[in-house]
């Protein structure tokens, strides 16, 4: 067992890192006040790669595996989690267009995915439905030409901001079976958007609901086959649960490591607050926290690399616990810094908002439970 990175594994950690501190850590804050990420951004990452990070190197992608992934991702977030979570659930669908989609689909949509020239949003929830994903009701009929569609799709990350939205209809019955995957470029007649979601975190990130109204796509949008579209919107959704834990690690790090500089500087009662022994405790604790959730992050990446048979598992522990783990760790670290914490300037307050949305997204930490729990129960019966 080895569980040293290798040094191309280091190199891409340092990598990520390196470009969040240039390109993103300084702006990341005004991104906020906007409410939106300057989409000059995107084609930079595409250049280093980072448009189609699993896609295979065939297709024009990086072709790396998911623990690059979450080296990835642990490194951009130092930066900003936010805008490193765009990334991830952009590459889940270049991911989902390069794996189901035939070739027409991936000249059109793919190349352009991969320079980050567009880019493109998941859309699965809808207002009636969450946890319970494969009771959407969003509809596709099928025309001459293609398919009409109408619904609403709820919480889009990139909503109104997107080039390209990957969306869960229903084609056929009520079933999980009777969902398809579909591409809608943005400019469709209609499609249209509902108004910028005022959001606790994750404020540069444009979230708003995607609305259909006889919108009519071309039956080569269809990803994939008919009725498999559900199996496609699960299939990413391993990968994706790895990163957002990837994303709540690197911004604790990032918090814990600002959190020491702080306290070796700032003074109470005639020393630094770091020579508080019950402050060291706190200190240590912390660390202790977010070691145990790399290696099990990385731990449960490694599996869904090699195909084990738990990795499904694995992967919902992991983002249940690495989720809990950071928020905890980075209201810590608010704590730590005294009032100061709770001002926007020392960026800390940030991090606890941006943090708090990955217990709830890429299925609830309820849902992480139901899904171990269920494993449980069927390794016991
Ligand atoms: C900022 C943000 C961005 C998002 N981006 C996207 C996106 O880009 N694309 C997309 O498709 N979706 C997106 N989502 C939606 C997100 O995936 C859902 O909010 C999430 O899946 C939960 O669904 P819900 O909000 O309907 O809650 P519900 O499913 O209604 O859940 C409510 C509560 O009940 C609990 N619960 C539900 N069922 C069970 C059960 N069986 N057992 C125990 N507890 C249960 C849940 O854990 C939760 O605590 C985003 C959400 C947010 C907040």
């Amino acid at each position: 067992m080895d569980f040293a990175l290798t040094e191309e594994q280091t190199a891409i950690f340092d990598m990520a890192k390196g470009f969040g501190e240039e390109h993103i850590a300084p702006y990341a804050r005004q991104w906020e006040k906007d409410g939106t990420i300057p989409k000059e951004l995107w084609p930079e990452l595409g250049a280093l790669g980072l448009g189609g990070i699993y896609v295979s190197e065939e297709s024009g992608g990086s072709g790396l595996g998911r623990l690059d992934a979450t080296l990835i991702f642990e490194g951009l977030s130092m930066a900003c989690p936010s805008v490193a979570a765009f990334l991830s659930i952009h590459n889940m669908c270049a991911k989902m267009v390069d794996t189901f989609a035939d070739d027409h689909l991936r000249e059109t949509v793919l190349a352009p995915a991969l320079s980050m020239q567009k880019v493109l949003s998941y859309c699965l929830t809808e207002p009636g439905s969450g946890s319970d994903a494969a009771a959407l009701k969003t509809r596709a009929e099928k025309t001459n030409e293609g398919y009409t569609l109408n619904g609403t799709k709820a919480f889009i990350s990139g909503g109104g901001y997107s080039d390209g939205y990957i969306v869960m209809v229903r084609t056929g019955d009520d079933s999980a079976r009777g969902i398809s995957t579909v591409y809608v470029e943005d400019g469709t007649p209609g499609l249209s958007f509902g108004g910028l979601e005022d959001k606790m975190g994750w404020k540069s990130q444009p979230t708003r609901q995607v609305q259909f109204d006889d919108c009519k796509i071309p039956a080569t949008n269809l990803v994939g086959t008919e009725g498999d579209g559900f199996k496609y919107a699960m299939a990413g959704l391993d990968g994706g649960r790895l990163n957002i834990a990837a994303c709540s690690l690197g911004a604790a790090q990032s918090a814990l490591t600002q959190t020491l500089q702080y306290m070796s500087e700032r003074k109470a009662f005639g020393k630094t607050i770091d020579q508080f022994q019950a402050l060291q405790f706190r200190l240590a604790d912390m660390e202790i926290e977010l070691q145990a959730a790399r290696t099990f992050l990385r731990q449960a990446a490694w599996k869904l690399d090699n195909n084990a048979p738990d990795a499904s598992k694995f992967c919902a522990m992991a983002k249940r616990f690495v989720t809990e783990a950071g928020s905890k760790v980075a209201n810590q670290c608010l704590q730590l810094h005294g009032g100061y914490g709770y001002l926007a300037d020392y960026g800390v307050e940030k991090t606890v908002r941006d943090l708090r949305v990955h217990e709830i997204l890429e299925g609830t930490n309820e849902i992480m439970r139901l899904i171990v729990a269920r494993h449980l129960l069927a390794e016991n019966a």
